[in-house]
């Protein structure tokens, strides 16, 4: 009988890549099955009265097929501790409910996911949250923000969604921290795959695996990650008590997604990067918004900051307002007009309308003539050749 002799969480023994491969997907041990089985159970036969095997009670508590992506995303993160829910906006309701009390105050970033908003302000703001908005780009301002009230949590976004901005992590991380106020990174359009912000002194990150984590638009979820254990265990209560879990099949997906998302975001990295030099130049584009752009205002914090790349993620403003804008979205054929992001194929959406309509009329609102991209894997020429002919029409 063989057994495993490496620890392949170990972050200083082994890259990213084979972290993702290996970490928590040892063989199956009843059947030496290579790939984790999705253990579709609810429940787990006692050998005695309250003597569960291994721990295994009950699904909402425990199931090895979620164990084994936890291990898996810890390892790519170089965290301790990753745990996992049903989508991006569980996993941040979880780790504010368990950890904030009314009362409480968090500074938020000017340009976040418009749901992530929309559960601070409508949900979280009528439980008794106090919510402040700062530009997060600007590390002074957020020290203003900390001298003048007290927080527990700084909220970041970098890049950010949908402007795509570039917030320094170990920077406001320092002021953060000599606040005694706490830094959660949503990472989620970097991946691990280009960014660690615990690496650079933010103490929790999470995500929405739905997007490149996922990476093929067939599943939605969510995950915490950090270092530290007395937070791990109110986060992990929490998610027991309430129950926001993802189901088996669902953790199934990520871990087949998170095997492969080094080598697609560095082709969806890759991808960006030339349709963002290409759309530079075009005649109907007011503005192209992206980090890995010289003319972007973060790209020298953007490129000490991630590693290999600058992600698939593309703002444009274009040239003749909001009809210009929603007609360039209607009329591409490769890139499919929906909202979500990070998966093989690309989209296009208007963040003004469909993600981002719930910040309308807020500080975070987003210009009109604003189109997202995300941009997929196919051939890059195919996609400029696609962008190109819907440019025509405007
Ligand atoms: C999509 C998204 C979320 C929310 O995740 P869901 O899985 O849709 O709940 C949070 N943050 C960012 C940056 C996102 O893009």
């Amino acid at each position: 009988m063989t057994t495993a002799t490496f620890d392949f969480a170990d972050s200083a023994a082994f890259a990213t890549a084979t972290r993702a491969i290996h970490a928590g997907q040892e063989p199956d041990p009843a059947t030496g099955a290579v790939v984790t089985p999705i253990y579709m159970t609810s429940t787990y036969k006692q050998d005695a009265v309250g003597a569960p095997r291994n721990g295994y009670d009950y699904s909402r508590s425990v199931n090895p097929t979620r164990d084994s992506f936890d291990a898996q995303l810890a390892a790519v993160e170089g965290a301790r501790y990753a745990l996992s829910f049903s989508s991006g906006l569980a996993a941040i309701d979880v780790l504010l409910r368990s950890t904030l009390r009314p009362g409480d105050n968090i500074l938020l970033g000017n340009d976040v996911y418009g749901g992530t908003y929309r559960l601070l302000a409508k949900v979280f703001v009528p439980w008794g949250i106090g919510l402040d908005v700062v530009d997060v780009t600007d590390t002074a301002a957020v020290a203003a923000a900390m001298e003048a009230k007290e927080y527990r949590y700084l909220w970041v976004e970098t890049p950010s969604n949908p402007l795509l901005n570039i917030t320094d992590i170990a920077a406001v991380s320092a002021v953060a921290h000599e606040h005694g106020v706490k830094v959660a990174v949503d990472n989620t359009f970097a991946s691990p795959a280009l960014q660690h912000p615990l690496e650079d002194g933010a103490d929790v990150v999470v995500y929405s695996t739905t997007k490149y984590i996922g990476g093929h638009s067939d599943v939605v979820g969510g995950a915490v990650a950090l270092n530290d254990e007395e937070t791990r265990e109110k986060i992990a209560f929490l998610q027991n008590a309430a129950g926001a879990v993802p189901s088996p099949f669902d953790s199934w997906l990520d871990i087949r997604g998170l095997k492969t998302l080094d080598l697609r975001v560095r082709r969806h990295s890759e991808n960006a990067l030339a349709i963002a030099r290409w759309l530079e130049g075009r005649p109907e584009i007011e503005r192209v918004w992206y980090p890995g752009l010289e003319s972007h205002p973060g790209h020298e914090v953007a490129a000490r900051q991630m590693h290999g790349g600058f992600g698939g993620m593309i703002s444009v403003q274009v040239k003749g307002g909001l009809e210009a804008a929603k007609r360039f979205a209607e009329a591409t054929r490769i890139f499919t007009l929906a909202e979500s992001l990070g998966g093989v194929e690309s989209l296009i959406e208007h963040p003004g309308a469909m993600t981002h309509a719930s910040v309308s009329g807020t500080t975070l609102e987003v210009p009109e003539n604003l189109v997202r991209l995300s941009v997929g894997i196919e051939g890059v020429d195919d996609l400029i050749a696609d962008l190109e002919q819907a440019l025509r029409v405007l």
